[in-house]
């Protein structure tokens, strides 16, 4: 009997590979787009990560493909309608890099708390800037969120760990979420930078997001406090931002999302209170594990004829 073809684009965990191994013909390797029209004829499946993008072109000439996975959240590199309407499923692993995430914005907010990237580069390059490195404890403190679903409930818990008061506005949560969390529900998001020693960002990038916080939101922080986006770019106005930052309206700022990506340049770069990475936030060896497997499982799910978990057109496949 033909064994079931899986194509394996982009590299994911060798665990996940060896279990698919055990079941189906997997093959390894990335192709170019071109490339993979030719070759996307042979597979049942095929699992990428970011690097390997499926456009229309591709799967309309992939006459066996049942199911693309993503290792990872997002699918914009996979056409999902073009899928959809082929009948094909398109999964993922939207849980993988939850806790990952909720510790990078927590990085974030300890780092500017202590100015720890300041306080490496003065001490190497042997200035031994005890007296302008006063930090400030996170104990008391109060961190306002704008938005509270998977990564920013696990920011919750290690906030309350560290003693902090959490702020939350996400007009979707249900009232009661909020009580079960031991948090406040705010409905006026001004409220939020009013009264935020620390403001973390876990909303989606929607249309109602986009550009949320500009000059006169900023204009409501306290100069001592800080904002960090671990979410998506663009929700912070970034030339607002600047402005703040640089007029010192606020203390600081956590930045592992832009408007632009990748961002070589940026105008947030050249300031001394803005603390950066290349959007790394989902970046953890057993996130990356962790996203392959679960992807994997998905994958075998549907070849074995099951109903995925994460699948992100299941509804629209179901309406077929
Ligand atoms: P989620 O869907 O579980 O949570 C998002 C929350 O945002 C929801 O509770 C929703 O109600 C809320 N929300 C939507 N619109 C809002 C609005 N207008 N105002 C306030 N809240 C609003 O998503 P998640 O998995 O927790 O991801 C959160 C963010 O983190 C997303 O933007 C995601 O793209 C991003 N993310 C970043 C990285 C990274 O590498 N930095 C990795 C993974 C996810």
């Amino acid at each position: 009997m033909l064994k079931i073809k899986i194509l394996v684009a982009d590299s994911i965990a060798a665990s996940a590979v060896e279990k698919l191994k055990k079941e189906f013909d997997v093959t390894e390797h990335h192709y170019s787009i071109s490339e993979l029209i030719e070759v996307i004829e042979q597979y049942d499946a095929v699992i990428v990560r970011s690097a390997t993008n499926i456009p229309q072109t591709v799967i309309e000439r992939g006459i066996k493909l049942k199911v693309i996975g993503r290792a990872g959240v997002g699918v914009d590199n996979i056409d999902v309608e073009a899928a959809t309407n082929q009948g094909i499923y398109v999964v993922n692993s939207p849980l993988a890099s939850t806790i990952t995430v909720a510790e990078m914005a927590f990085t974030f907010i300890m780092a500017l708390s202590r100015k720890i990237i300041d306080a490496n580069n003065e001490t190497k390059a042997g200035n031994w800037p005890k007296k302008h490195l006063m930090g400030s404890e996170l104990f008391k403190k109060t961190l306002g969120f704008i938005g509270c679903g998977r990564i920013g409930s696990e920011v919750v818990k290690r906030a309350q760990a560290f003693g902090m008061n959490c702020i939350i506005y996400d007009p979707y949560l249900p009232q009661e979420i909020f009580q079960k969390m031991g948090t406040e529900q705010i409905m006026d998001l001004d409220e939020i930078f009013a009264r935020s020693d620390y403001i973390t960002i876990h909303a989606l990038l929607t249309d109602e997001t986009r550009n949320m916080i500009g000059d006169r939101e900023l204009s409501l922080m306290k100069p001592t406090a800080f904002i960090i986006n671990c979410a998506r770019g663009g929700i912070i106005n970034e030339q607002a931002l600047y402005k703040a930052l640089s007029d010192e309206k606020i203390a600081g700022a956590g930045l592992d999302v832009f408007s632009e990506e990748p961002a070589k340049k940026n105008i947030l770069f050249g300031l001394k209170n803005s603390y950066v990475s290349p959007h790394i936030g989902a970046s953890t060896v057993e996130a990356q594990i962790r996203a392959g497997e679960i992807t994997a499982e998905q994958v075998r799910l549907v070849l074995k004829g099951k109903r995925p978990e994460f699948c992100v057109n299941l509804h629209e496949l179901d309406k077929k």
